[in-house]
């Protein structure tokens, strides 16, 4: 590999994408010196008081990280900060603390210093990329932690760049990383990380070339360097040879042109080579992110999850709140549809609303429609709220996690005393409002028949269906590779969705992950999606796909998938249509490996 450049450093590819650029290398945070300052018993209670302090400190600043991330990125990506408020909270951690500052009897930064250095070196001794993901948050937290506790300014962050470039740091705790500013930042080298950590995800949402794993590479690089850094194959090239600039300008010239030929399509519909219109929405979570439905080229919203307004704060927002935000999107977006979908508390989503109620199995728990129900009142401002909205635009509502008949029917029902105290009040909204059901769990598949008399429509949720259809959790790292949308068994039941949806002149969409990824959007088409709902960043390429295929050819792909019997041989076939019907989307991969 010298050939490429003075120095070539291999680590793993987090986000693809090539950036050339100088190096700008972040020093790795200095340990602060903690002295066991000695305390006597009378001191206790105000150390005690400075703990909670900083603690409360912290818990304010990171949420103000996470509203900024929200705002910049999206609010599935600020969902890496609870991980870290979770850390704050961790009743495990602040006993121990106290309990060695009284036995030893010294000052509580030293206590809490000691301790969580200790329990840093427990979970990330530990050979599970999990538990040291979590390590990691732990730091990042303790860090800041110690900061408030000394009354000191945390170091110098990358809001601090000034020109474009290559960061390379040690690691970027997710609190870092949400201070750069995306003109400077070229691309993210760091030496901890896998590919599922923080950096990584940001990164691939904000949609610039990263590579984590650089074990060793903070001290053979400078600040100033150039250098290339490739995401695909994981490779960091300090001061590259000429051969490498030329081959990987090749590469950023394709990047370059599929980025441009994607952008082109943002007005073109999404219709297949046989005129068969595919109706292709995006997934949003807060009002924020609606310039990006327009500017990825969606043709509405498929999927507003509601639940966003609702986290992180210590009250439920109540109906004219909610109305403002609804309202907001269903104007902004009119005469494009917008699907609202009711709340989906719980699971992965619990917020302060669930109490102090501990479930073992929270994604068979108290979540989505079984809370609603259980709280009529909070579910009625929402279902008033959305019927208010739909008065101001192309409005749908939509409810999760339906699992039976009565579901259905109870939270209909609900639905119809909002009608009826809308119209008492002279409040204006939709009568004609399209009401669907998600079908996001096996026994709705199975029983989707029945449903279809009673919605009008469905959506796919494919992470739930794969999650609960498999008994796969959808967020444990350790059996991703279990998670596996195209399992016939997946399959079998979207397409018996399906058949009785299209049966009863219902229409269908997807609304889950599986529905942005260009590679699986003709199995879907195959298998009778009436439209498919992906996040804004992930249409392009998805609709892309969709203008370069043929109905019979998505139908045969199905029909095919259907007799199979393991999920890897469809994957194959369907990689191998994807590539084959558009090539240029898979052709950006460099030639250096
Ligand atoms: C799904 O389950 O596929 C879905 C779209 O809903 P969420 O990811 O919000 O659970
Ligand atoms: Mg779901």
């Amino acid at each position: 590999m010298e050939r490429l450049g003075r120095l070539v450093l291999r680590g793993l590819p987090a986000s693809e994408g090539v950036c050339r650029g100088r190096l700008f290398v972040l020093a790795p945070p200095r340990p602060l010196a903690v002295e066991p300052r000695p305390i006597s018993e009378a001191e206790f209670a105000a150390e005690i008081q400075r703990f909670e302090e900083a603690l409360l400190t912290t818990r304010q600043q990171l949420l103000e990280i996470q509203q900024r991330v929200s705002a910049g990125v999206g609010a599935n990506d600020a969902r890496i900060f609870d991980a870290q408020l979770l850390v704050l909270e961790d009743p495990f951690l602040h006993d121990e603390v106290l309990k060695q500052m009284r036995r030893d009897r010294v000052c509580i930064e030293y206590a809490f210093h000691d301790f969580a250095q200790r329990y840093f070196t427990t979970l990330s001794s530990v050979e599970d990329k999990y538990l040291s993901e979590r390590a990691m948050d732990l730091r990042d937290v303790a860090e800041r932690v110690l900061h408030n506790l000394l009354g000191q300014e945390l170091p110098a962050d990358l809001s601090h760049l000034h020109e474009p470039c290559i960061v390379v740091a040690y690691d970027l705790t997710p609190s870092r990383t949400a201070t750069l500013d995306r003109r400077y930042v070229l691309g993210l080298a760091t030496e901890l990380g896998s590919l599922t950590s923080h950096t990584a995800i940001l990164a691939r949402s904000l949609r610039i070339p990263a590579v984590t794993g650089l074990t060793g590479a903070l001290p053979q690089v400078r600040t100033g360097q150039f250098a290339l850094l490739d995401g695909y194959e994981g490779l960091l090239i300090v001061e590259p040879t000429d051969q490498a600039l030329f081959t990987y300008g090749q590469i950023e010239r394709r990047q370059l042109a599929l980025r441009g030929r994607l952008e082109q399509l943002r007005d073109e519909p999404a219709i297949t080579l046989d005129a068969e219109h595919i109706i292709l929405s995006a997934n949003i979570e807060t009002p924020a992110e609606l310039p990006e439905v327009r500017q990825f080229g969606a043709e509405g919203v498929g999927l507003f999850r509601t639940e966003y307004l609702f986290l992180n704060r210590p009250a439920p927002p109540g109906e004219e709140e909610q109305y403002a935000a609804y309202r907001e999107v269903a104007e902004t977006l009119a005469p494009a549809p917008v699907i609202i979908r009711t709340l989906d508390l719980g699971g992965d989503k619990m917020p302060e609303l669930a109490g102090d109620l501990t479930e073992r199995n929270p994604f068979l728990g108290w979540r989505a429609i079984r809370i609603c129900l259980q709280q009529p009142e909070l579910f009625k401002a929402q279902l008033r709220a959305i019927l208010r909205a739909s008065a101001h635009g192309n409005v749908k509502l939509m409810y999760p996690m339906i699992s039976s008949l009565d579901e259905l029917l109870q939270a209909n029902a609900l639905l119809e005393e909002c009608r009826e105290e809308l119209r008492a009040n002279g409040r204006p909204f939709n009568p004609d409002l399209e009401v669907g059901a998600m079908i996001e769990i096996p026994s709705a598949a199975v029983m989707a028949d029945v449903l279809a008399r009673h919605a009008q429509f469905f959506s796919i949720g494919t992470n739930d269906l794969v999650q609960y259809t498999l008994a796969v959790d959808r967020l444990n790292p350790r059996i991703a590779q279990l998670f596996e949308p195209t399992h016939p068994a997946v399959l079998r039941l979207i397409r018996r969705t399906v058949e009785a949806a299209h049966a009863h002149g219902r229409w269908v969409g997807v609304c889950g992950e599986m529905a942005g990824e260009p590679v699986l959007a003709p199995l879907l088409i195959g298998l009778g999606a009436d439209e498919l709902s992906a996040a804004p960043a992930r249409v392009p390429a998805v609709k892309f796909v969709i203008r370069r295929l043929k109905r019979a050819e998505a139908a045969e792909l199905a029909a095919w998938a259907l007799e199979r019997d393991t999920g890897r041989e469809i994957l194959t076939r369907c990689r191998e249509l994807a590539q084959h019907i558009a090539p240029s989307l898979f052709e950006v991969a460099p030639v250096a490996a």
